[in-house]
């Protein structure tokens, strides 16, 4: 079975482009019946923070990645790490070098001087240890000096690279930690991952690790490096084309299911299918519809397909989300009452709502109490004008049938005999009812709100 991972380094925020490779991960194993696990990768201990891991939890949590297992942290494996280095001495596939930091200065210095490559030479590599000085040490690699590396990529095709172009990378430091390149290889070997996606500044790392599969005898994973992703205008992403962090995301009100779906369509497709479920991405995704070339952030299609999920999703699934954005932005839950007049709401407000920040705003009618103080513009839509013409609406809705058409028959009967146009009578309507001048339609909020609660806060109003 397909076993993948995510392995995201804890010294930030969790930003978006990860969230995508971990989506992928996701839905290439979790499609095929396999595993998906999650590595820290906090090794670099000055960087790393606990916040920082905590915010890729919440990140997977929210973006509903499941991981299968415990999250591995790399720190805990680094005598592993130290064990497989020493293999690669024993079977000859590295050696210590005792070089020191001056001495490849130096060594770099002569080679710009002459014009030769930079690519440091250890004097080191064939040397017998009989001649090893009791002196602090690296472990490094033997690469091959000749012929080529090839990466067989998903993505990005057969990619080669001259040996002479390698250099002896280190493996263990000097102080017996390992570098990112043999941690990376000893945890996915250790894990059973057997297919790697990640972001394509990684492909010529593939071709160094490689070497360390190779001198292991271990076999290879199914490599996919998969493009950056761009800004609207085609420069790598950054704050100042908008939100980076996938926890702004959350915060900015927008369905993880929407989330999920524009993050899957962000440098790969299937064919014209913009909208999908869950269900079909899990079903469609495969390596080859991954784009070569890299995918643009359109914030625009992210709202459209934030929108289609709103509108798509079940109210009792769509409350119980809100109720965890209302949670990620700090404000206070919802009380048994707001939570019932939103679920009734949920129907009429999920229309054109394409962020739980646009929910909410809409049910103020359900969430507010009597009585609704009118903002500016409400209170100006309250003329004395007006509230006469609410005053004298109030008995015919009393008789009213509470109906879709009841409603909008007695109001229309109510204009005709007035010789009134709709607007004269929704518009005040509507401020009474909410306080505003905003709002989801006056039918539907009477309907939501029922007959008696109509009445009162249009006596509010008018009273
Ligand atoms: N920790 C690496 C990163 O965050 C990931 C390395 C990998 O996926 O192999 O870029």
């Amino acid at each position: 079975p397909v076993v993948t991972r995510i392995a995201p380094s804890p010294t930030g925020f969790m930003h978006i482009g990860t969230a995508r490779t971990a989506l992928f991960n996701w839905l290439y194993a979790r499609g095929r019946g396999g595993k998906f696990l999650l590595r820290i990768e906090d090794t670099d201990r000055a960087r790393s923070t606990p916040e920082a891991t905590e915010a890729i939890l919440r990140g997977m949590k929210w973006l509903g990645l499941d991981w299968d297992g415990e999250a591995v942290s790399q720190f805990a494996r680094v005598e592993r790490h130290a064990e497989v280095a020493h293999d690669l001495l024993t079977r000859g596939a590295a050696y210590k070098c005792f070089s020191t930091q001056e001495e490849i200065a130096a060594f770099r210095d002569a080679a710009r001087a002459e014009g030769t490559s930079t690519l440091f030479r250890s004097p080191w590599r064939d040397a017998d240890p009989a001649t090893y000085p009791d002196a602090p040490y690296v472990i490094r690699i033997k690469a091959p000096r000749e012929g080529e590396t090839v990466i067989e990529d998903a993505v990005q095709g057969r990619v080669t690279w001259k040996n002479s172009d390698l250099d002896d990378m280190i493996l263990l430091r000097s102080d017996g930690t390992p570098t990112y390149m043999l941690a990376v290889v000893v945890d996915d070997v250790d894990m059973g991952v057997n297919c790697v996606i990640r972001g394509d500044d990684h492909l010529a790392n593939a071709a160094r690790q490689s070497l360390i599969y190779t001198a292991m005898g271990w076999p290879l994973p199914t490599y996919a490096h998969i493009p950056l992703i761009l800004g609207p205008d085609g420069k790598k992403l950054s704050k100042r084309h908008g939100a980076t962090g996938v926890e702004e995301y959350q915060k900015m009100g927008y369905p993880a299911a929407g989330m999920r779906n524009y993050l899957t369509r962000l440098g790969w497709s299937h064919g014209d299918d913009e909208f999908f479920t869950d269900a079909q991405a899990l079903d469609w995704f495969d390596l080859d519809g991954i784009n070569k070339a890299a995918a643009r952030f359109d914030f625009k299609k992210l709202e459209n397909l934030c929108g289609q999920h709103v509108a798509a999703a079940e109210d009792s699934d769509l409350l119980a989300e809100l109720e965890l954005y209302l949670e990620a932005i700090s404000a206070d839950p919802l009380t048994d009452a707001q939570r019932d007049g939103m679920s009734r709401a949920m129907c009429c407000l999920k229309e054109r709502a394409k962020t739980f920040g646009e929910l909410v705003d809409k049910a103020h009618f359900v969430l507010g109490q009597r009585p609704f103080e009118p903002d500016e513009k409400a209170a100006k839509s309250l003329d004395a004008v007006s509230r006469g013409i609410l005053s004298e609406l109030t008995p015919h809705l009393r008789n009213a049938s509470w109906s879709r058409n009841g409603l909008e028959e007695a109001i229309a009967a109510f204009a005709e005999s007035r010789e009134l146009k709709l607007g004269k009578i929704a518009q005040p309507l509507r401020a009474a009812l909410a306080g505003r001048t905003a709002t989801p339609s006056v039918f539907d909020m009477m309907l939501v709100i029922g007959r008696d609660e109509t009445l009162g806060r249009i006596e509010d109003a008018t009273g």
